[in-house]
C-alpha cells in the first residue's frame, strides 16, 4: 500500500499578469501550513521566472513544452528552457492543447519523454469528451490515451497523471465522486499493470471545475491524489480552500 502525498496544481492557462503574482504570497503561506500537501502553480511562460522569484516554497511550472530540445519550432518552448527559467514541473496533453493545437497522443508522449528527461515533474492529462461519457465509452477512451501517450519510465523525474473529463473543464460541472472512483481505479489498474510497483506510486489528479465546495468530497475518493485546478487557481481566495481541503483529507 503506497502513501501518496496530495498534489494541488493550479493551471492559470492564458490568464494572469505581473499584478496577479501577488496571489502567490497567500497561496505559499497556505502551502506552508498544509503539511503533507504539495502545491504548484503553472502560469503562462512569460511569468514563470517572475513567479519563481516570488514562489515562497511552492513549485512553479509550465503548461506545455516542445518534444525537441531546440530547433526551428517558432513560438514553442523546450523543456530545457523551462528548467533554466526555474520551472519544476510541466503539464502536457491538456485537452485544450489536444483540441486547439491538434496534439495527438504520440505528440503528447514525445513531450512527456523530453520533459521527464529534463528533470521536470510531468503532469500528463487524459480525459473523455461528453459524447464518450454519454455513450459509455469513457473508460475505453482514457485507457487508449494512456496506452498511447504515457512514456516508459526511467526514473528521471516524477510522472503524474491528471484525469480531466473534458465536459467538466471550465463548465462548472464536476465528475461525481462515483465517476472519479471508477475512472481513477481504471487508471490505477493500468499503471500497475504497466509499471508494476512504480504504478502504485504515481499520483492521479482529478481536474474539472474543482472548487472550495467540491474538493473535499473528491479528495476523499480512492486514488484521487490531488487536483489540477484551472479557474479556481487564479486567486488565492479560491485556491487556498482547495489546498486546505487536501491537507484535511
Ligand atoms: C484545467 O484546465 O485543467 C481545469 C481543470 O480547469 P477548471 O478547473 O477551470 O475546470
Amino acid at each position: 500500500m503506497h502513501v501518496r502525498r496530495k498534489l494541488v496544481a493550479g493551471n492559470w492557462k492564458m490568464n494572469g499578469s505581473r499584478a496577479a503574482l501577488a496571489e502567490l504570497g497567500p497561496i505559499a503561506a497556505a502551502a506552508r501550513a498544509a503539511a503533507g500537501v504539495d502545491v504548484a502553480v503553472c502560469p503562462p511562460f512569460t511569468l514563470i521566472s517572475l513567479a519563481v522569484a516570488r514562489a515562497g516554497g511552492i513549485a512553479i511550472g509550465a503548461q506545455d513544452c516542445h518534444a525537441a530540445a531546440s530547433g526551428p519550432h517558432t513560438g514553442n518552448v523546450s523543456a530545457g528552457m523551462l528548467v533554466e527559467a526555474g520551472a519544476k514541473l510541466v503539464i502536457v496533453g491538456h485537452s485544450e492543447r489536444r483540441a486547439d493545437q491538434c496534439e495527438s497522443d504520440a505528440v503528447v508522449r514525445g513531450k512527456a519523454v523530453t520533459a521527464l528527461a529534463a528533470g521536470l515533474q510531468t503532469i500528463l492529462c487524459v480525459g473523455e469528451v461528453e459524447e464518450e461519457r454519454v455513450a459509455g465509452t469513457h473508460c475505453e477512451k482514457v485507457l487508449y490515451q494512456l496506452e498511447h501517450s504515457l512514456p516508459e519510465l526511467g526514473g528521471e523525474a516524477e510522472l503524474v497523471v491528471a484525469y480531466e473529463p473534458v465536459w467538466a473543464i471550465g463548465t462548472g460541472r464536476t465528475a461525481t465522486p462515483d465517476d472519479a472512483i471508477e475512472m481513477h481505479g481504471v487508471i490505477r489498474e493500468h499503471l500497475l499493470a504497466r509499471f508494476g510497483d512504480t504504478g502504485g506510486r504515481i499520483r492521479i489528479l482529478y481536474g474539472g471545475s474543482v472548487n472550495a465546495s467540491n474538493a473535499a468530497a473528491l479528495f476523499a475518493c480512492d486514488n484521487v491524489d490531488g487536483a489540477l485546478v484551472g479557474g479556481a487557481s487564479l486567486t488565492a481566495e479560491a485556491f487556498v480552500p482547495i489546498v486546505e481541503a487536501a491537507a484535511k483529507s
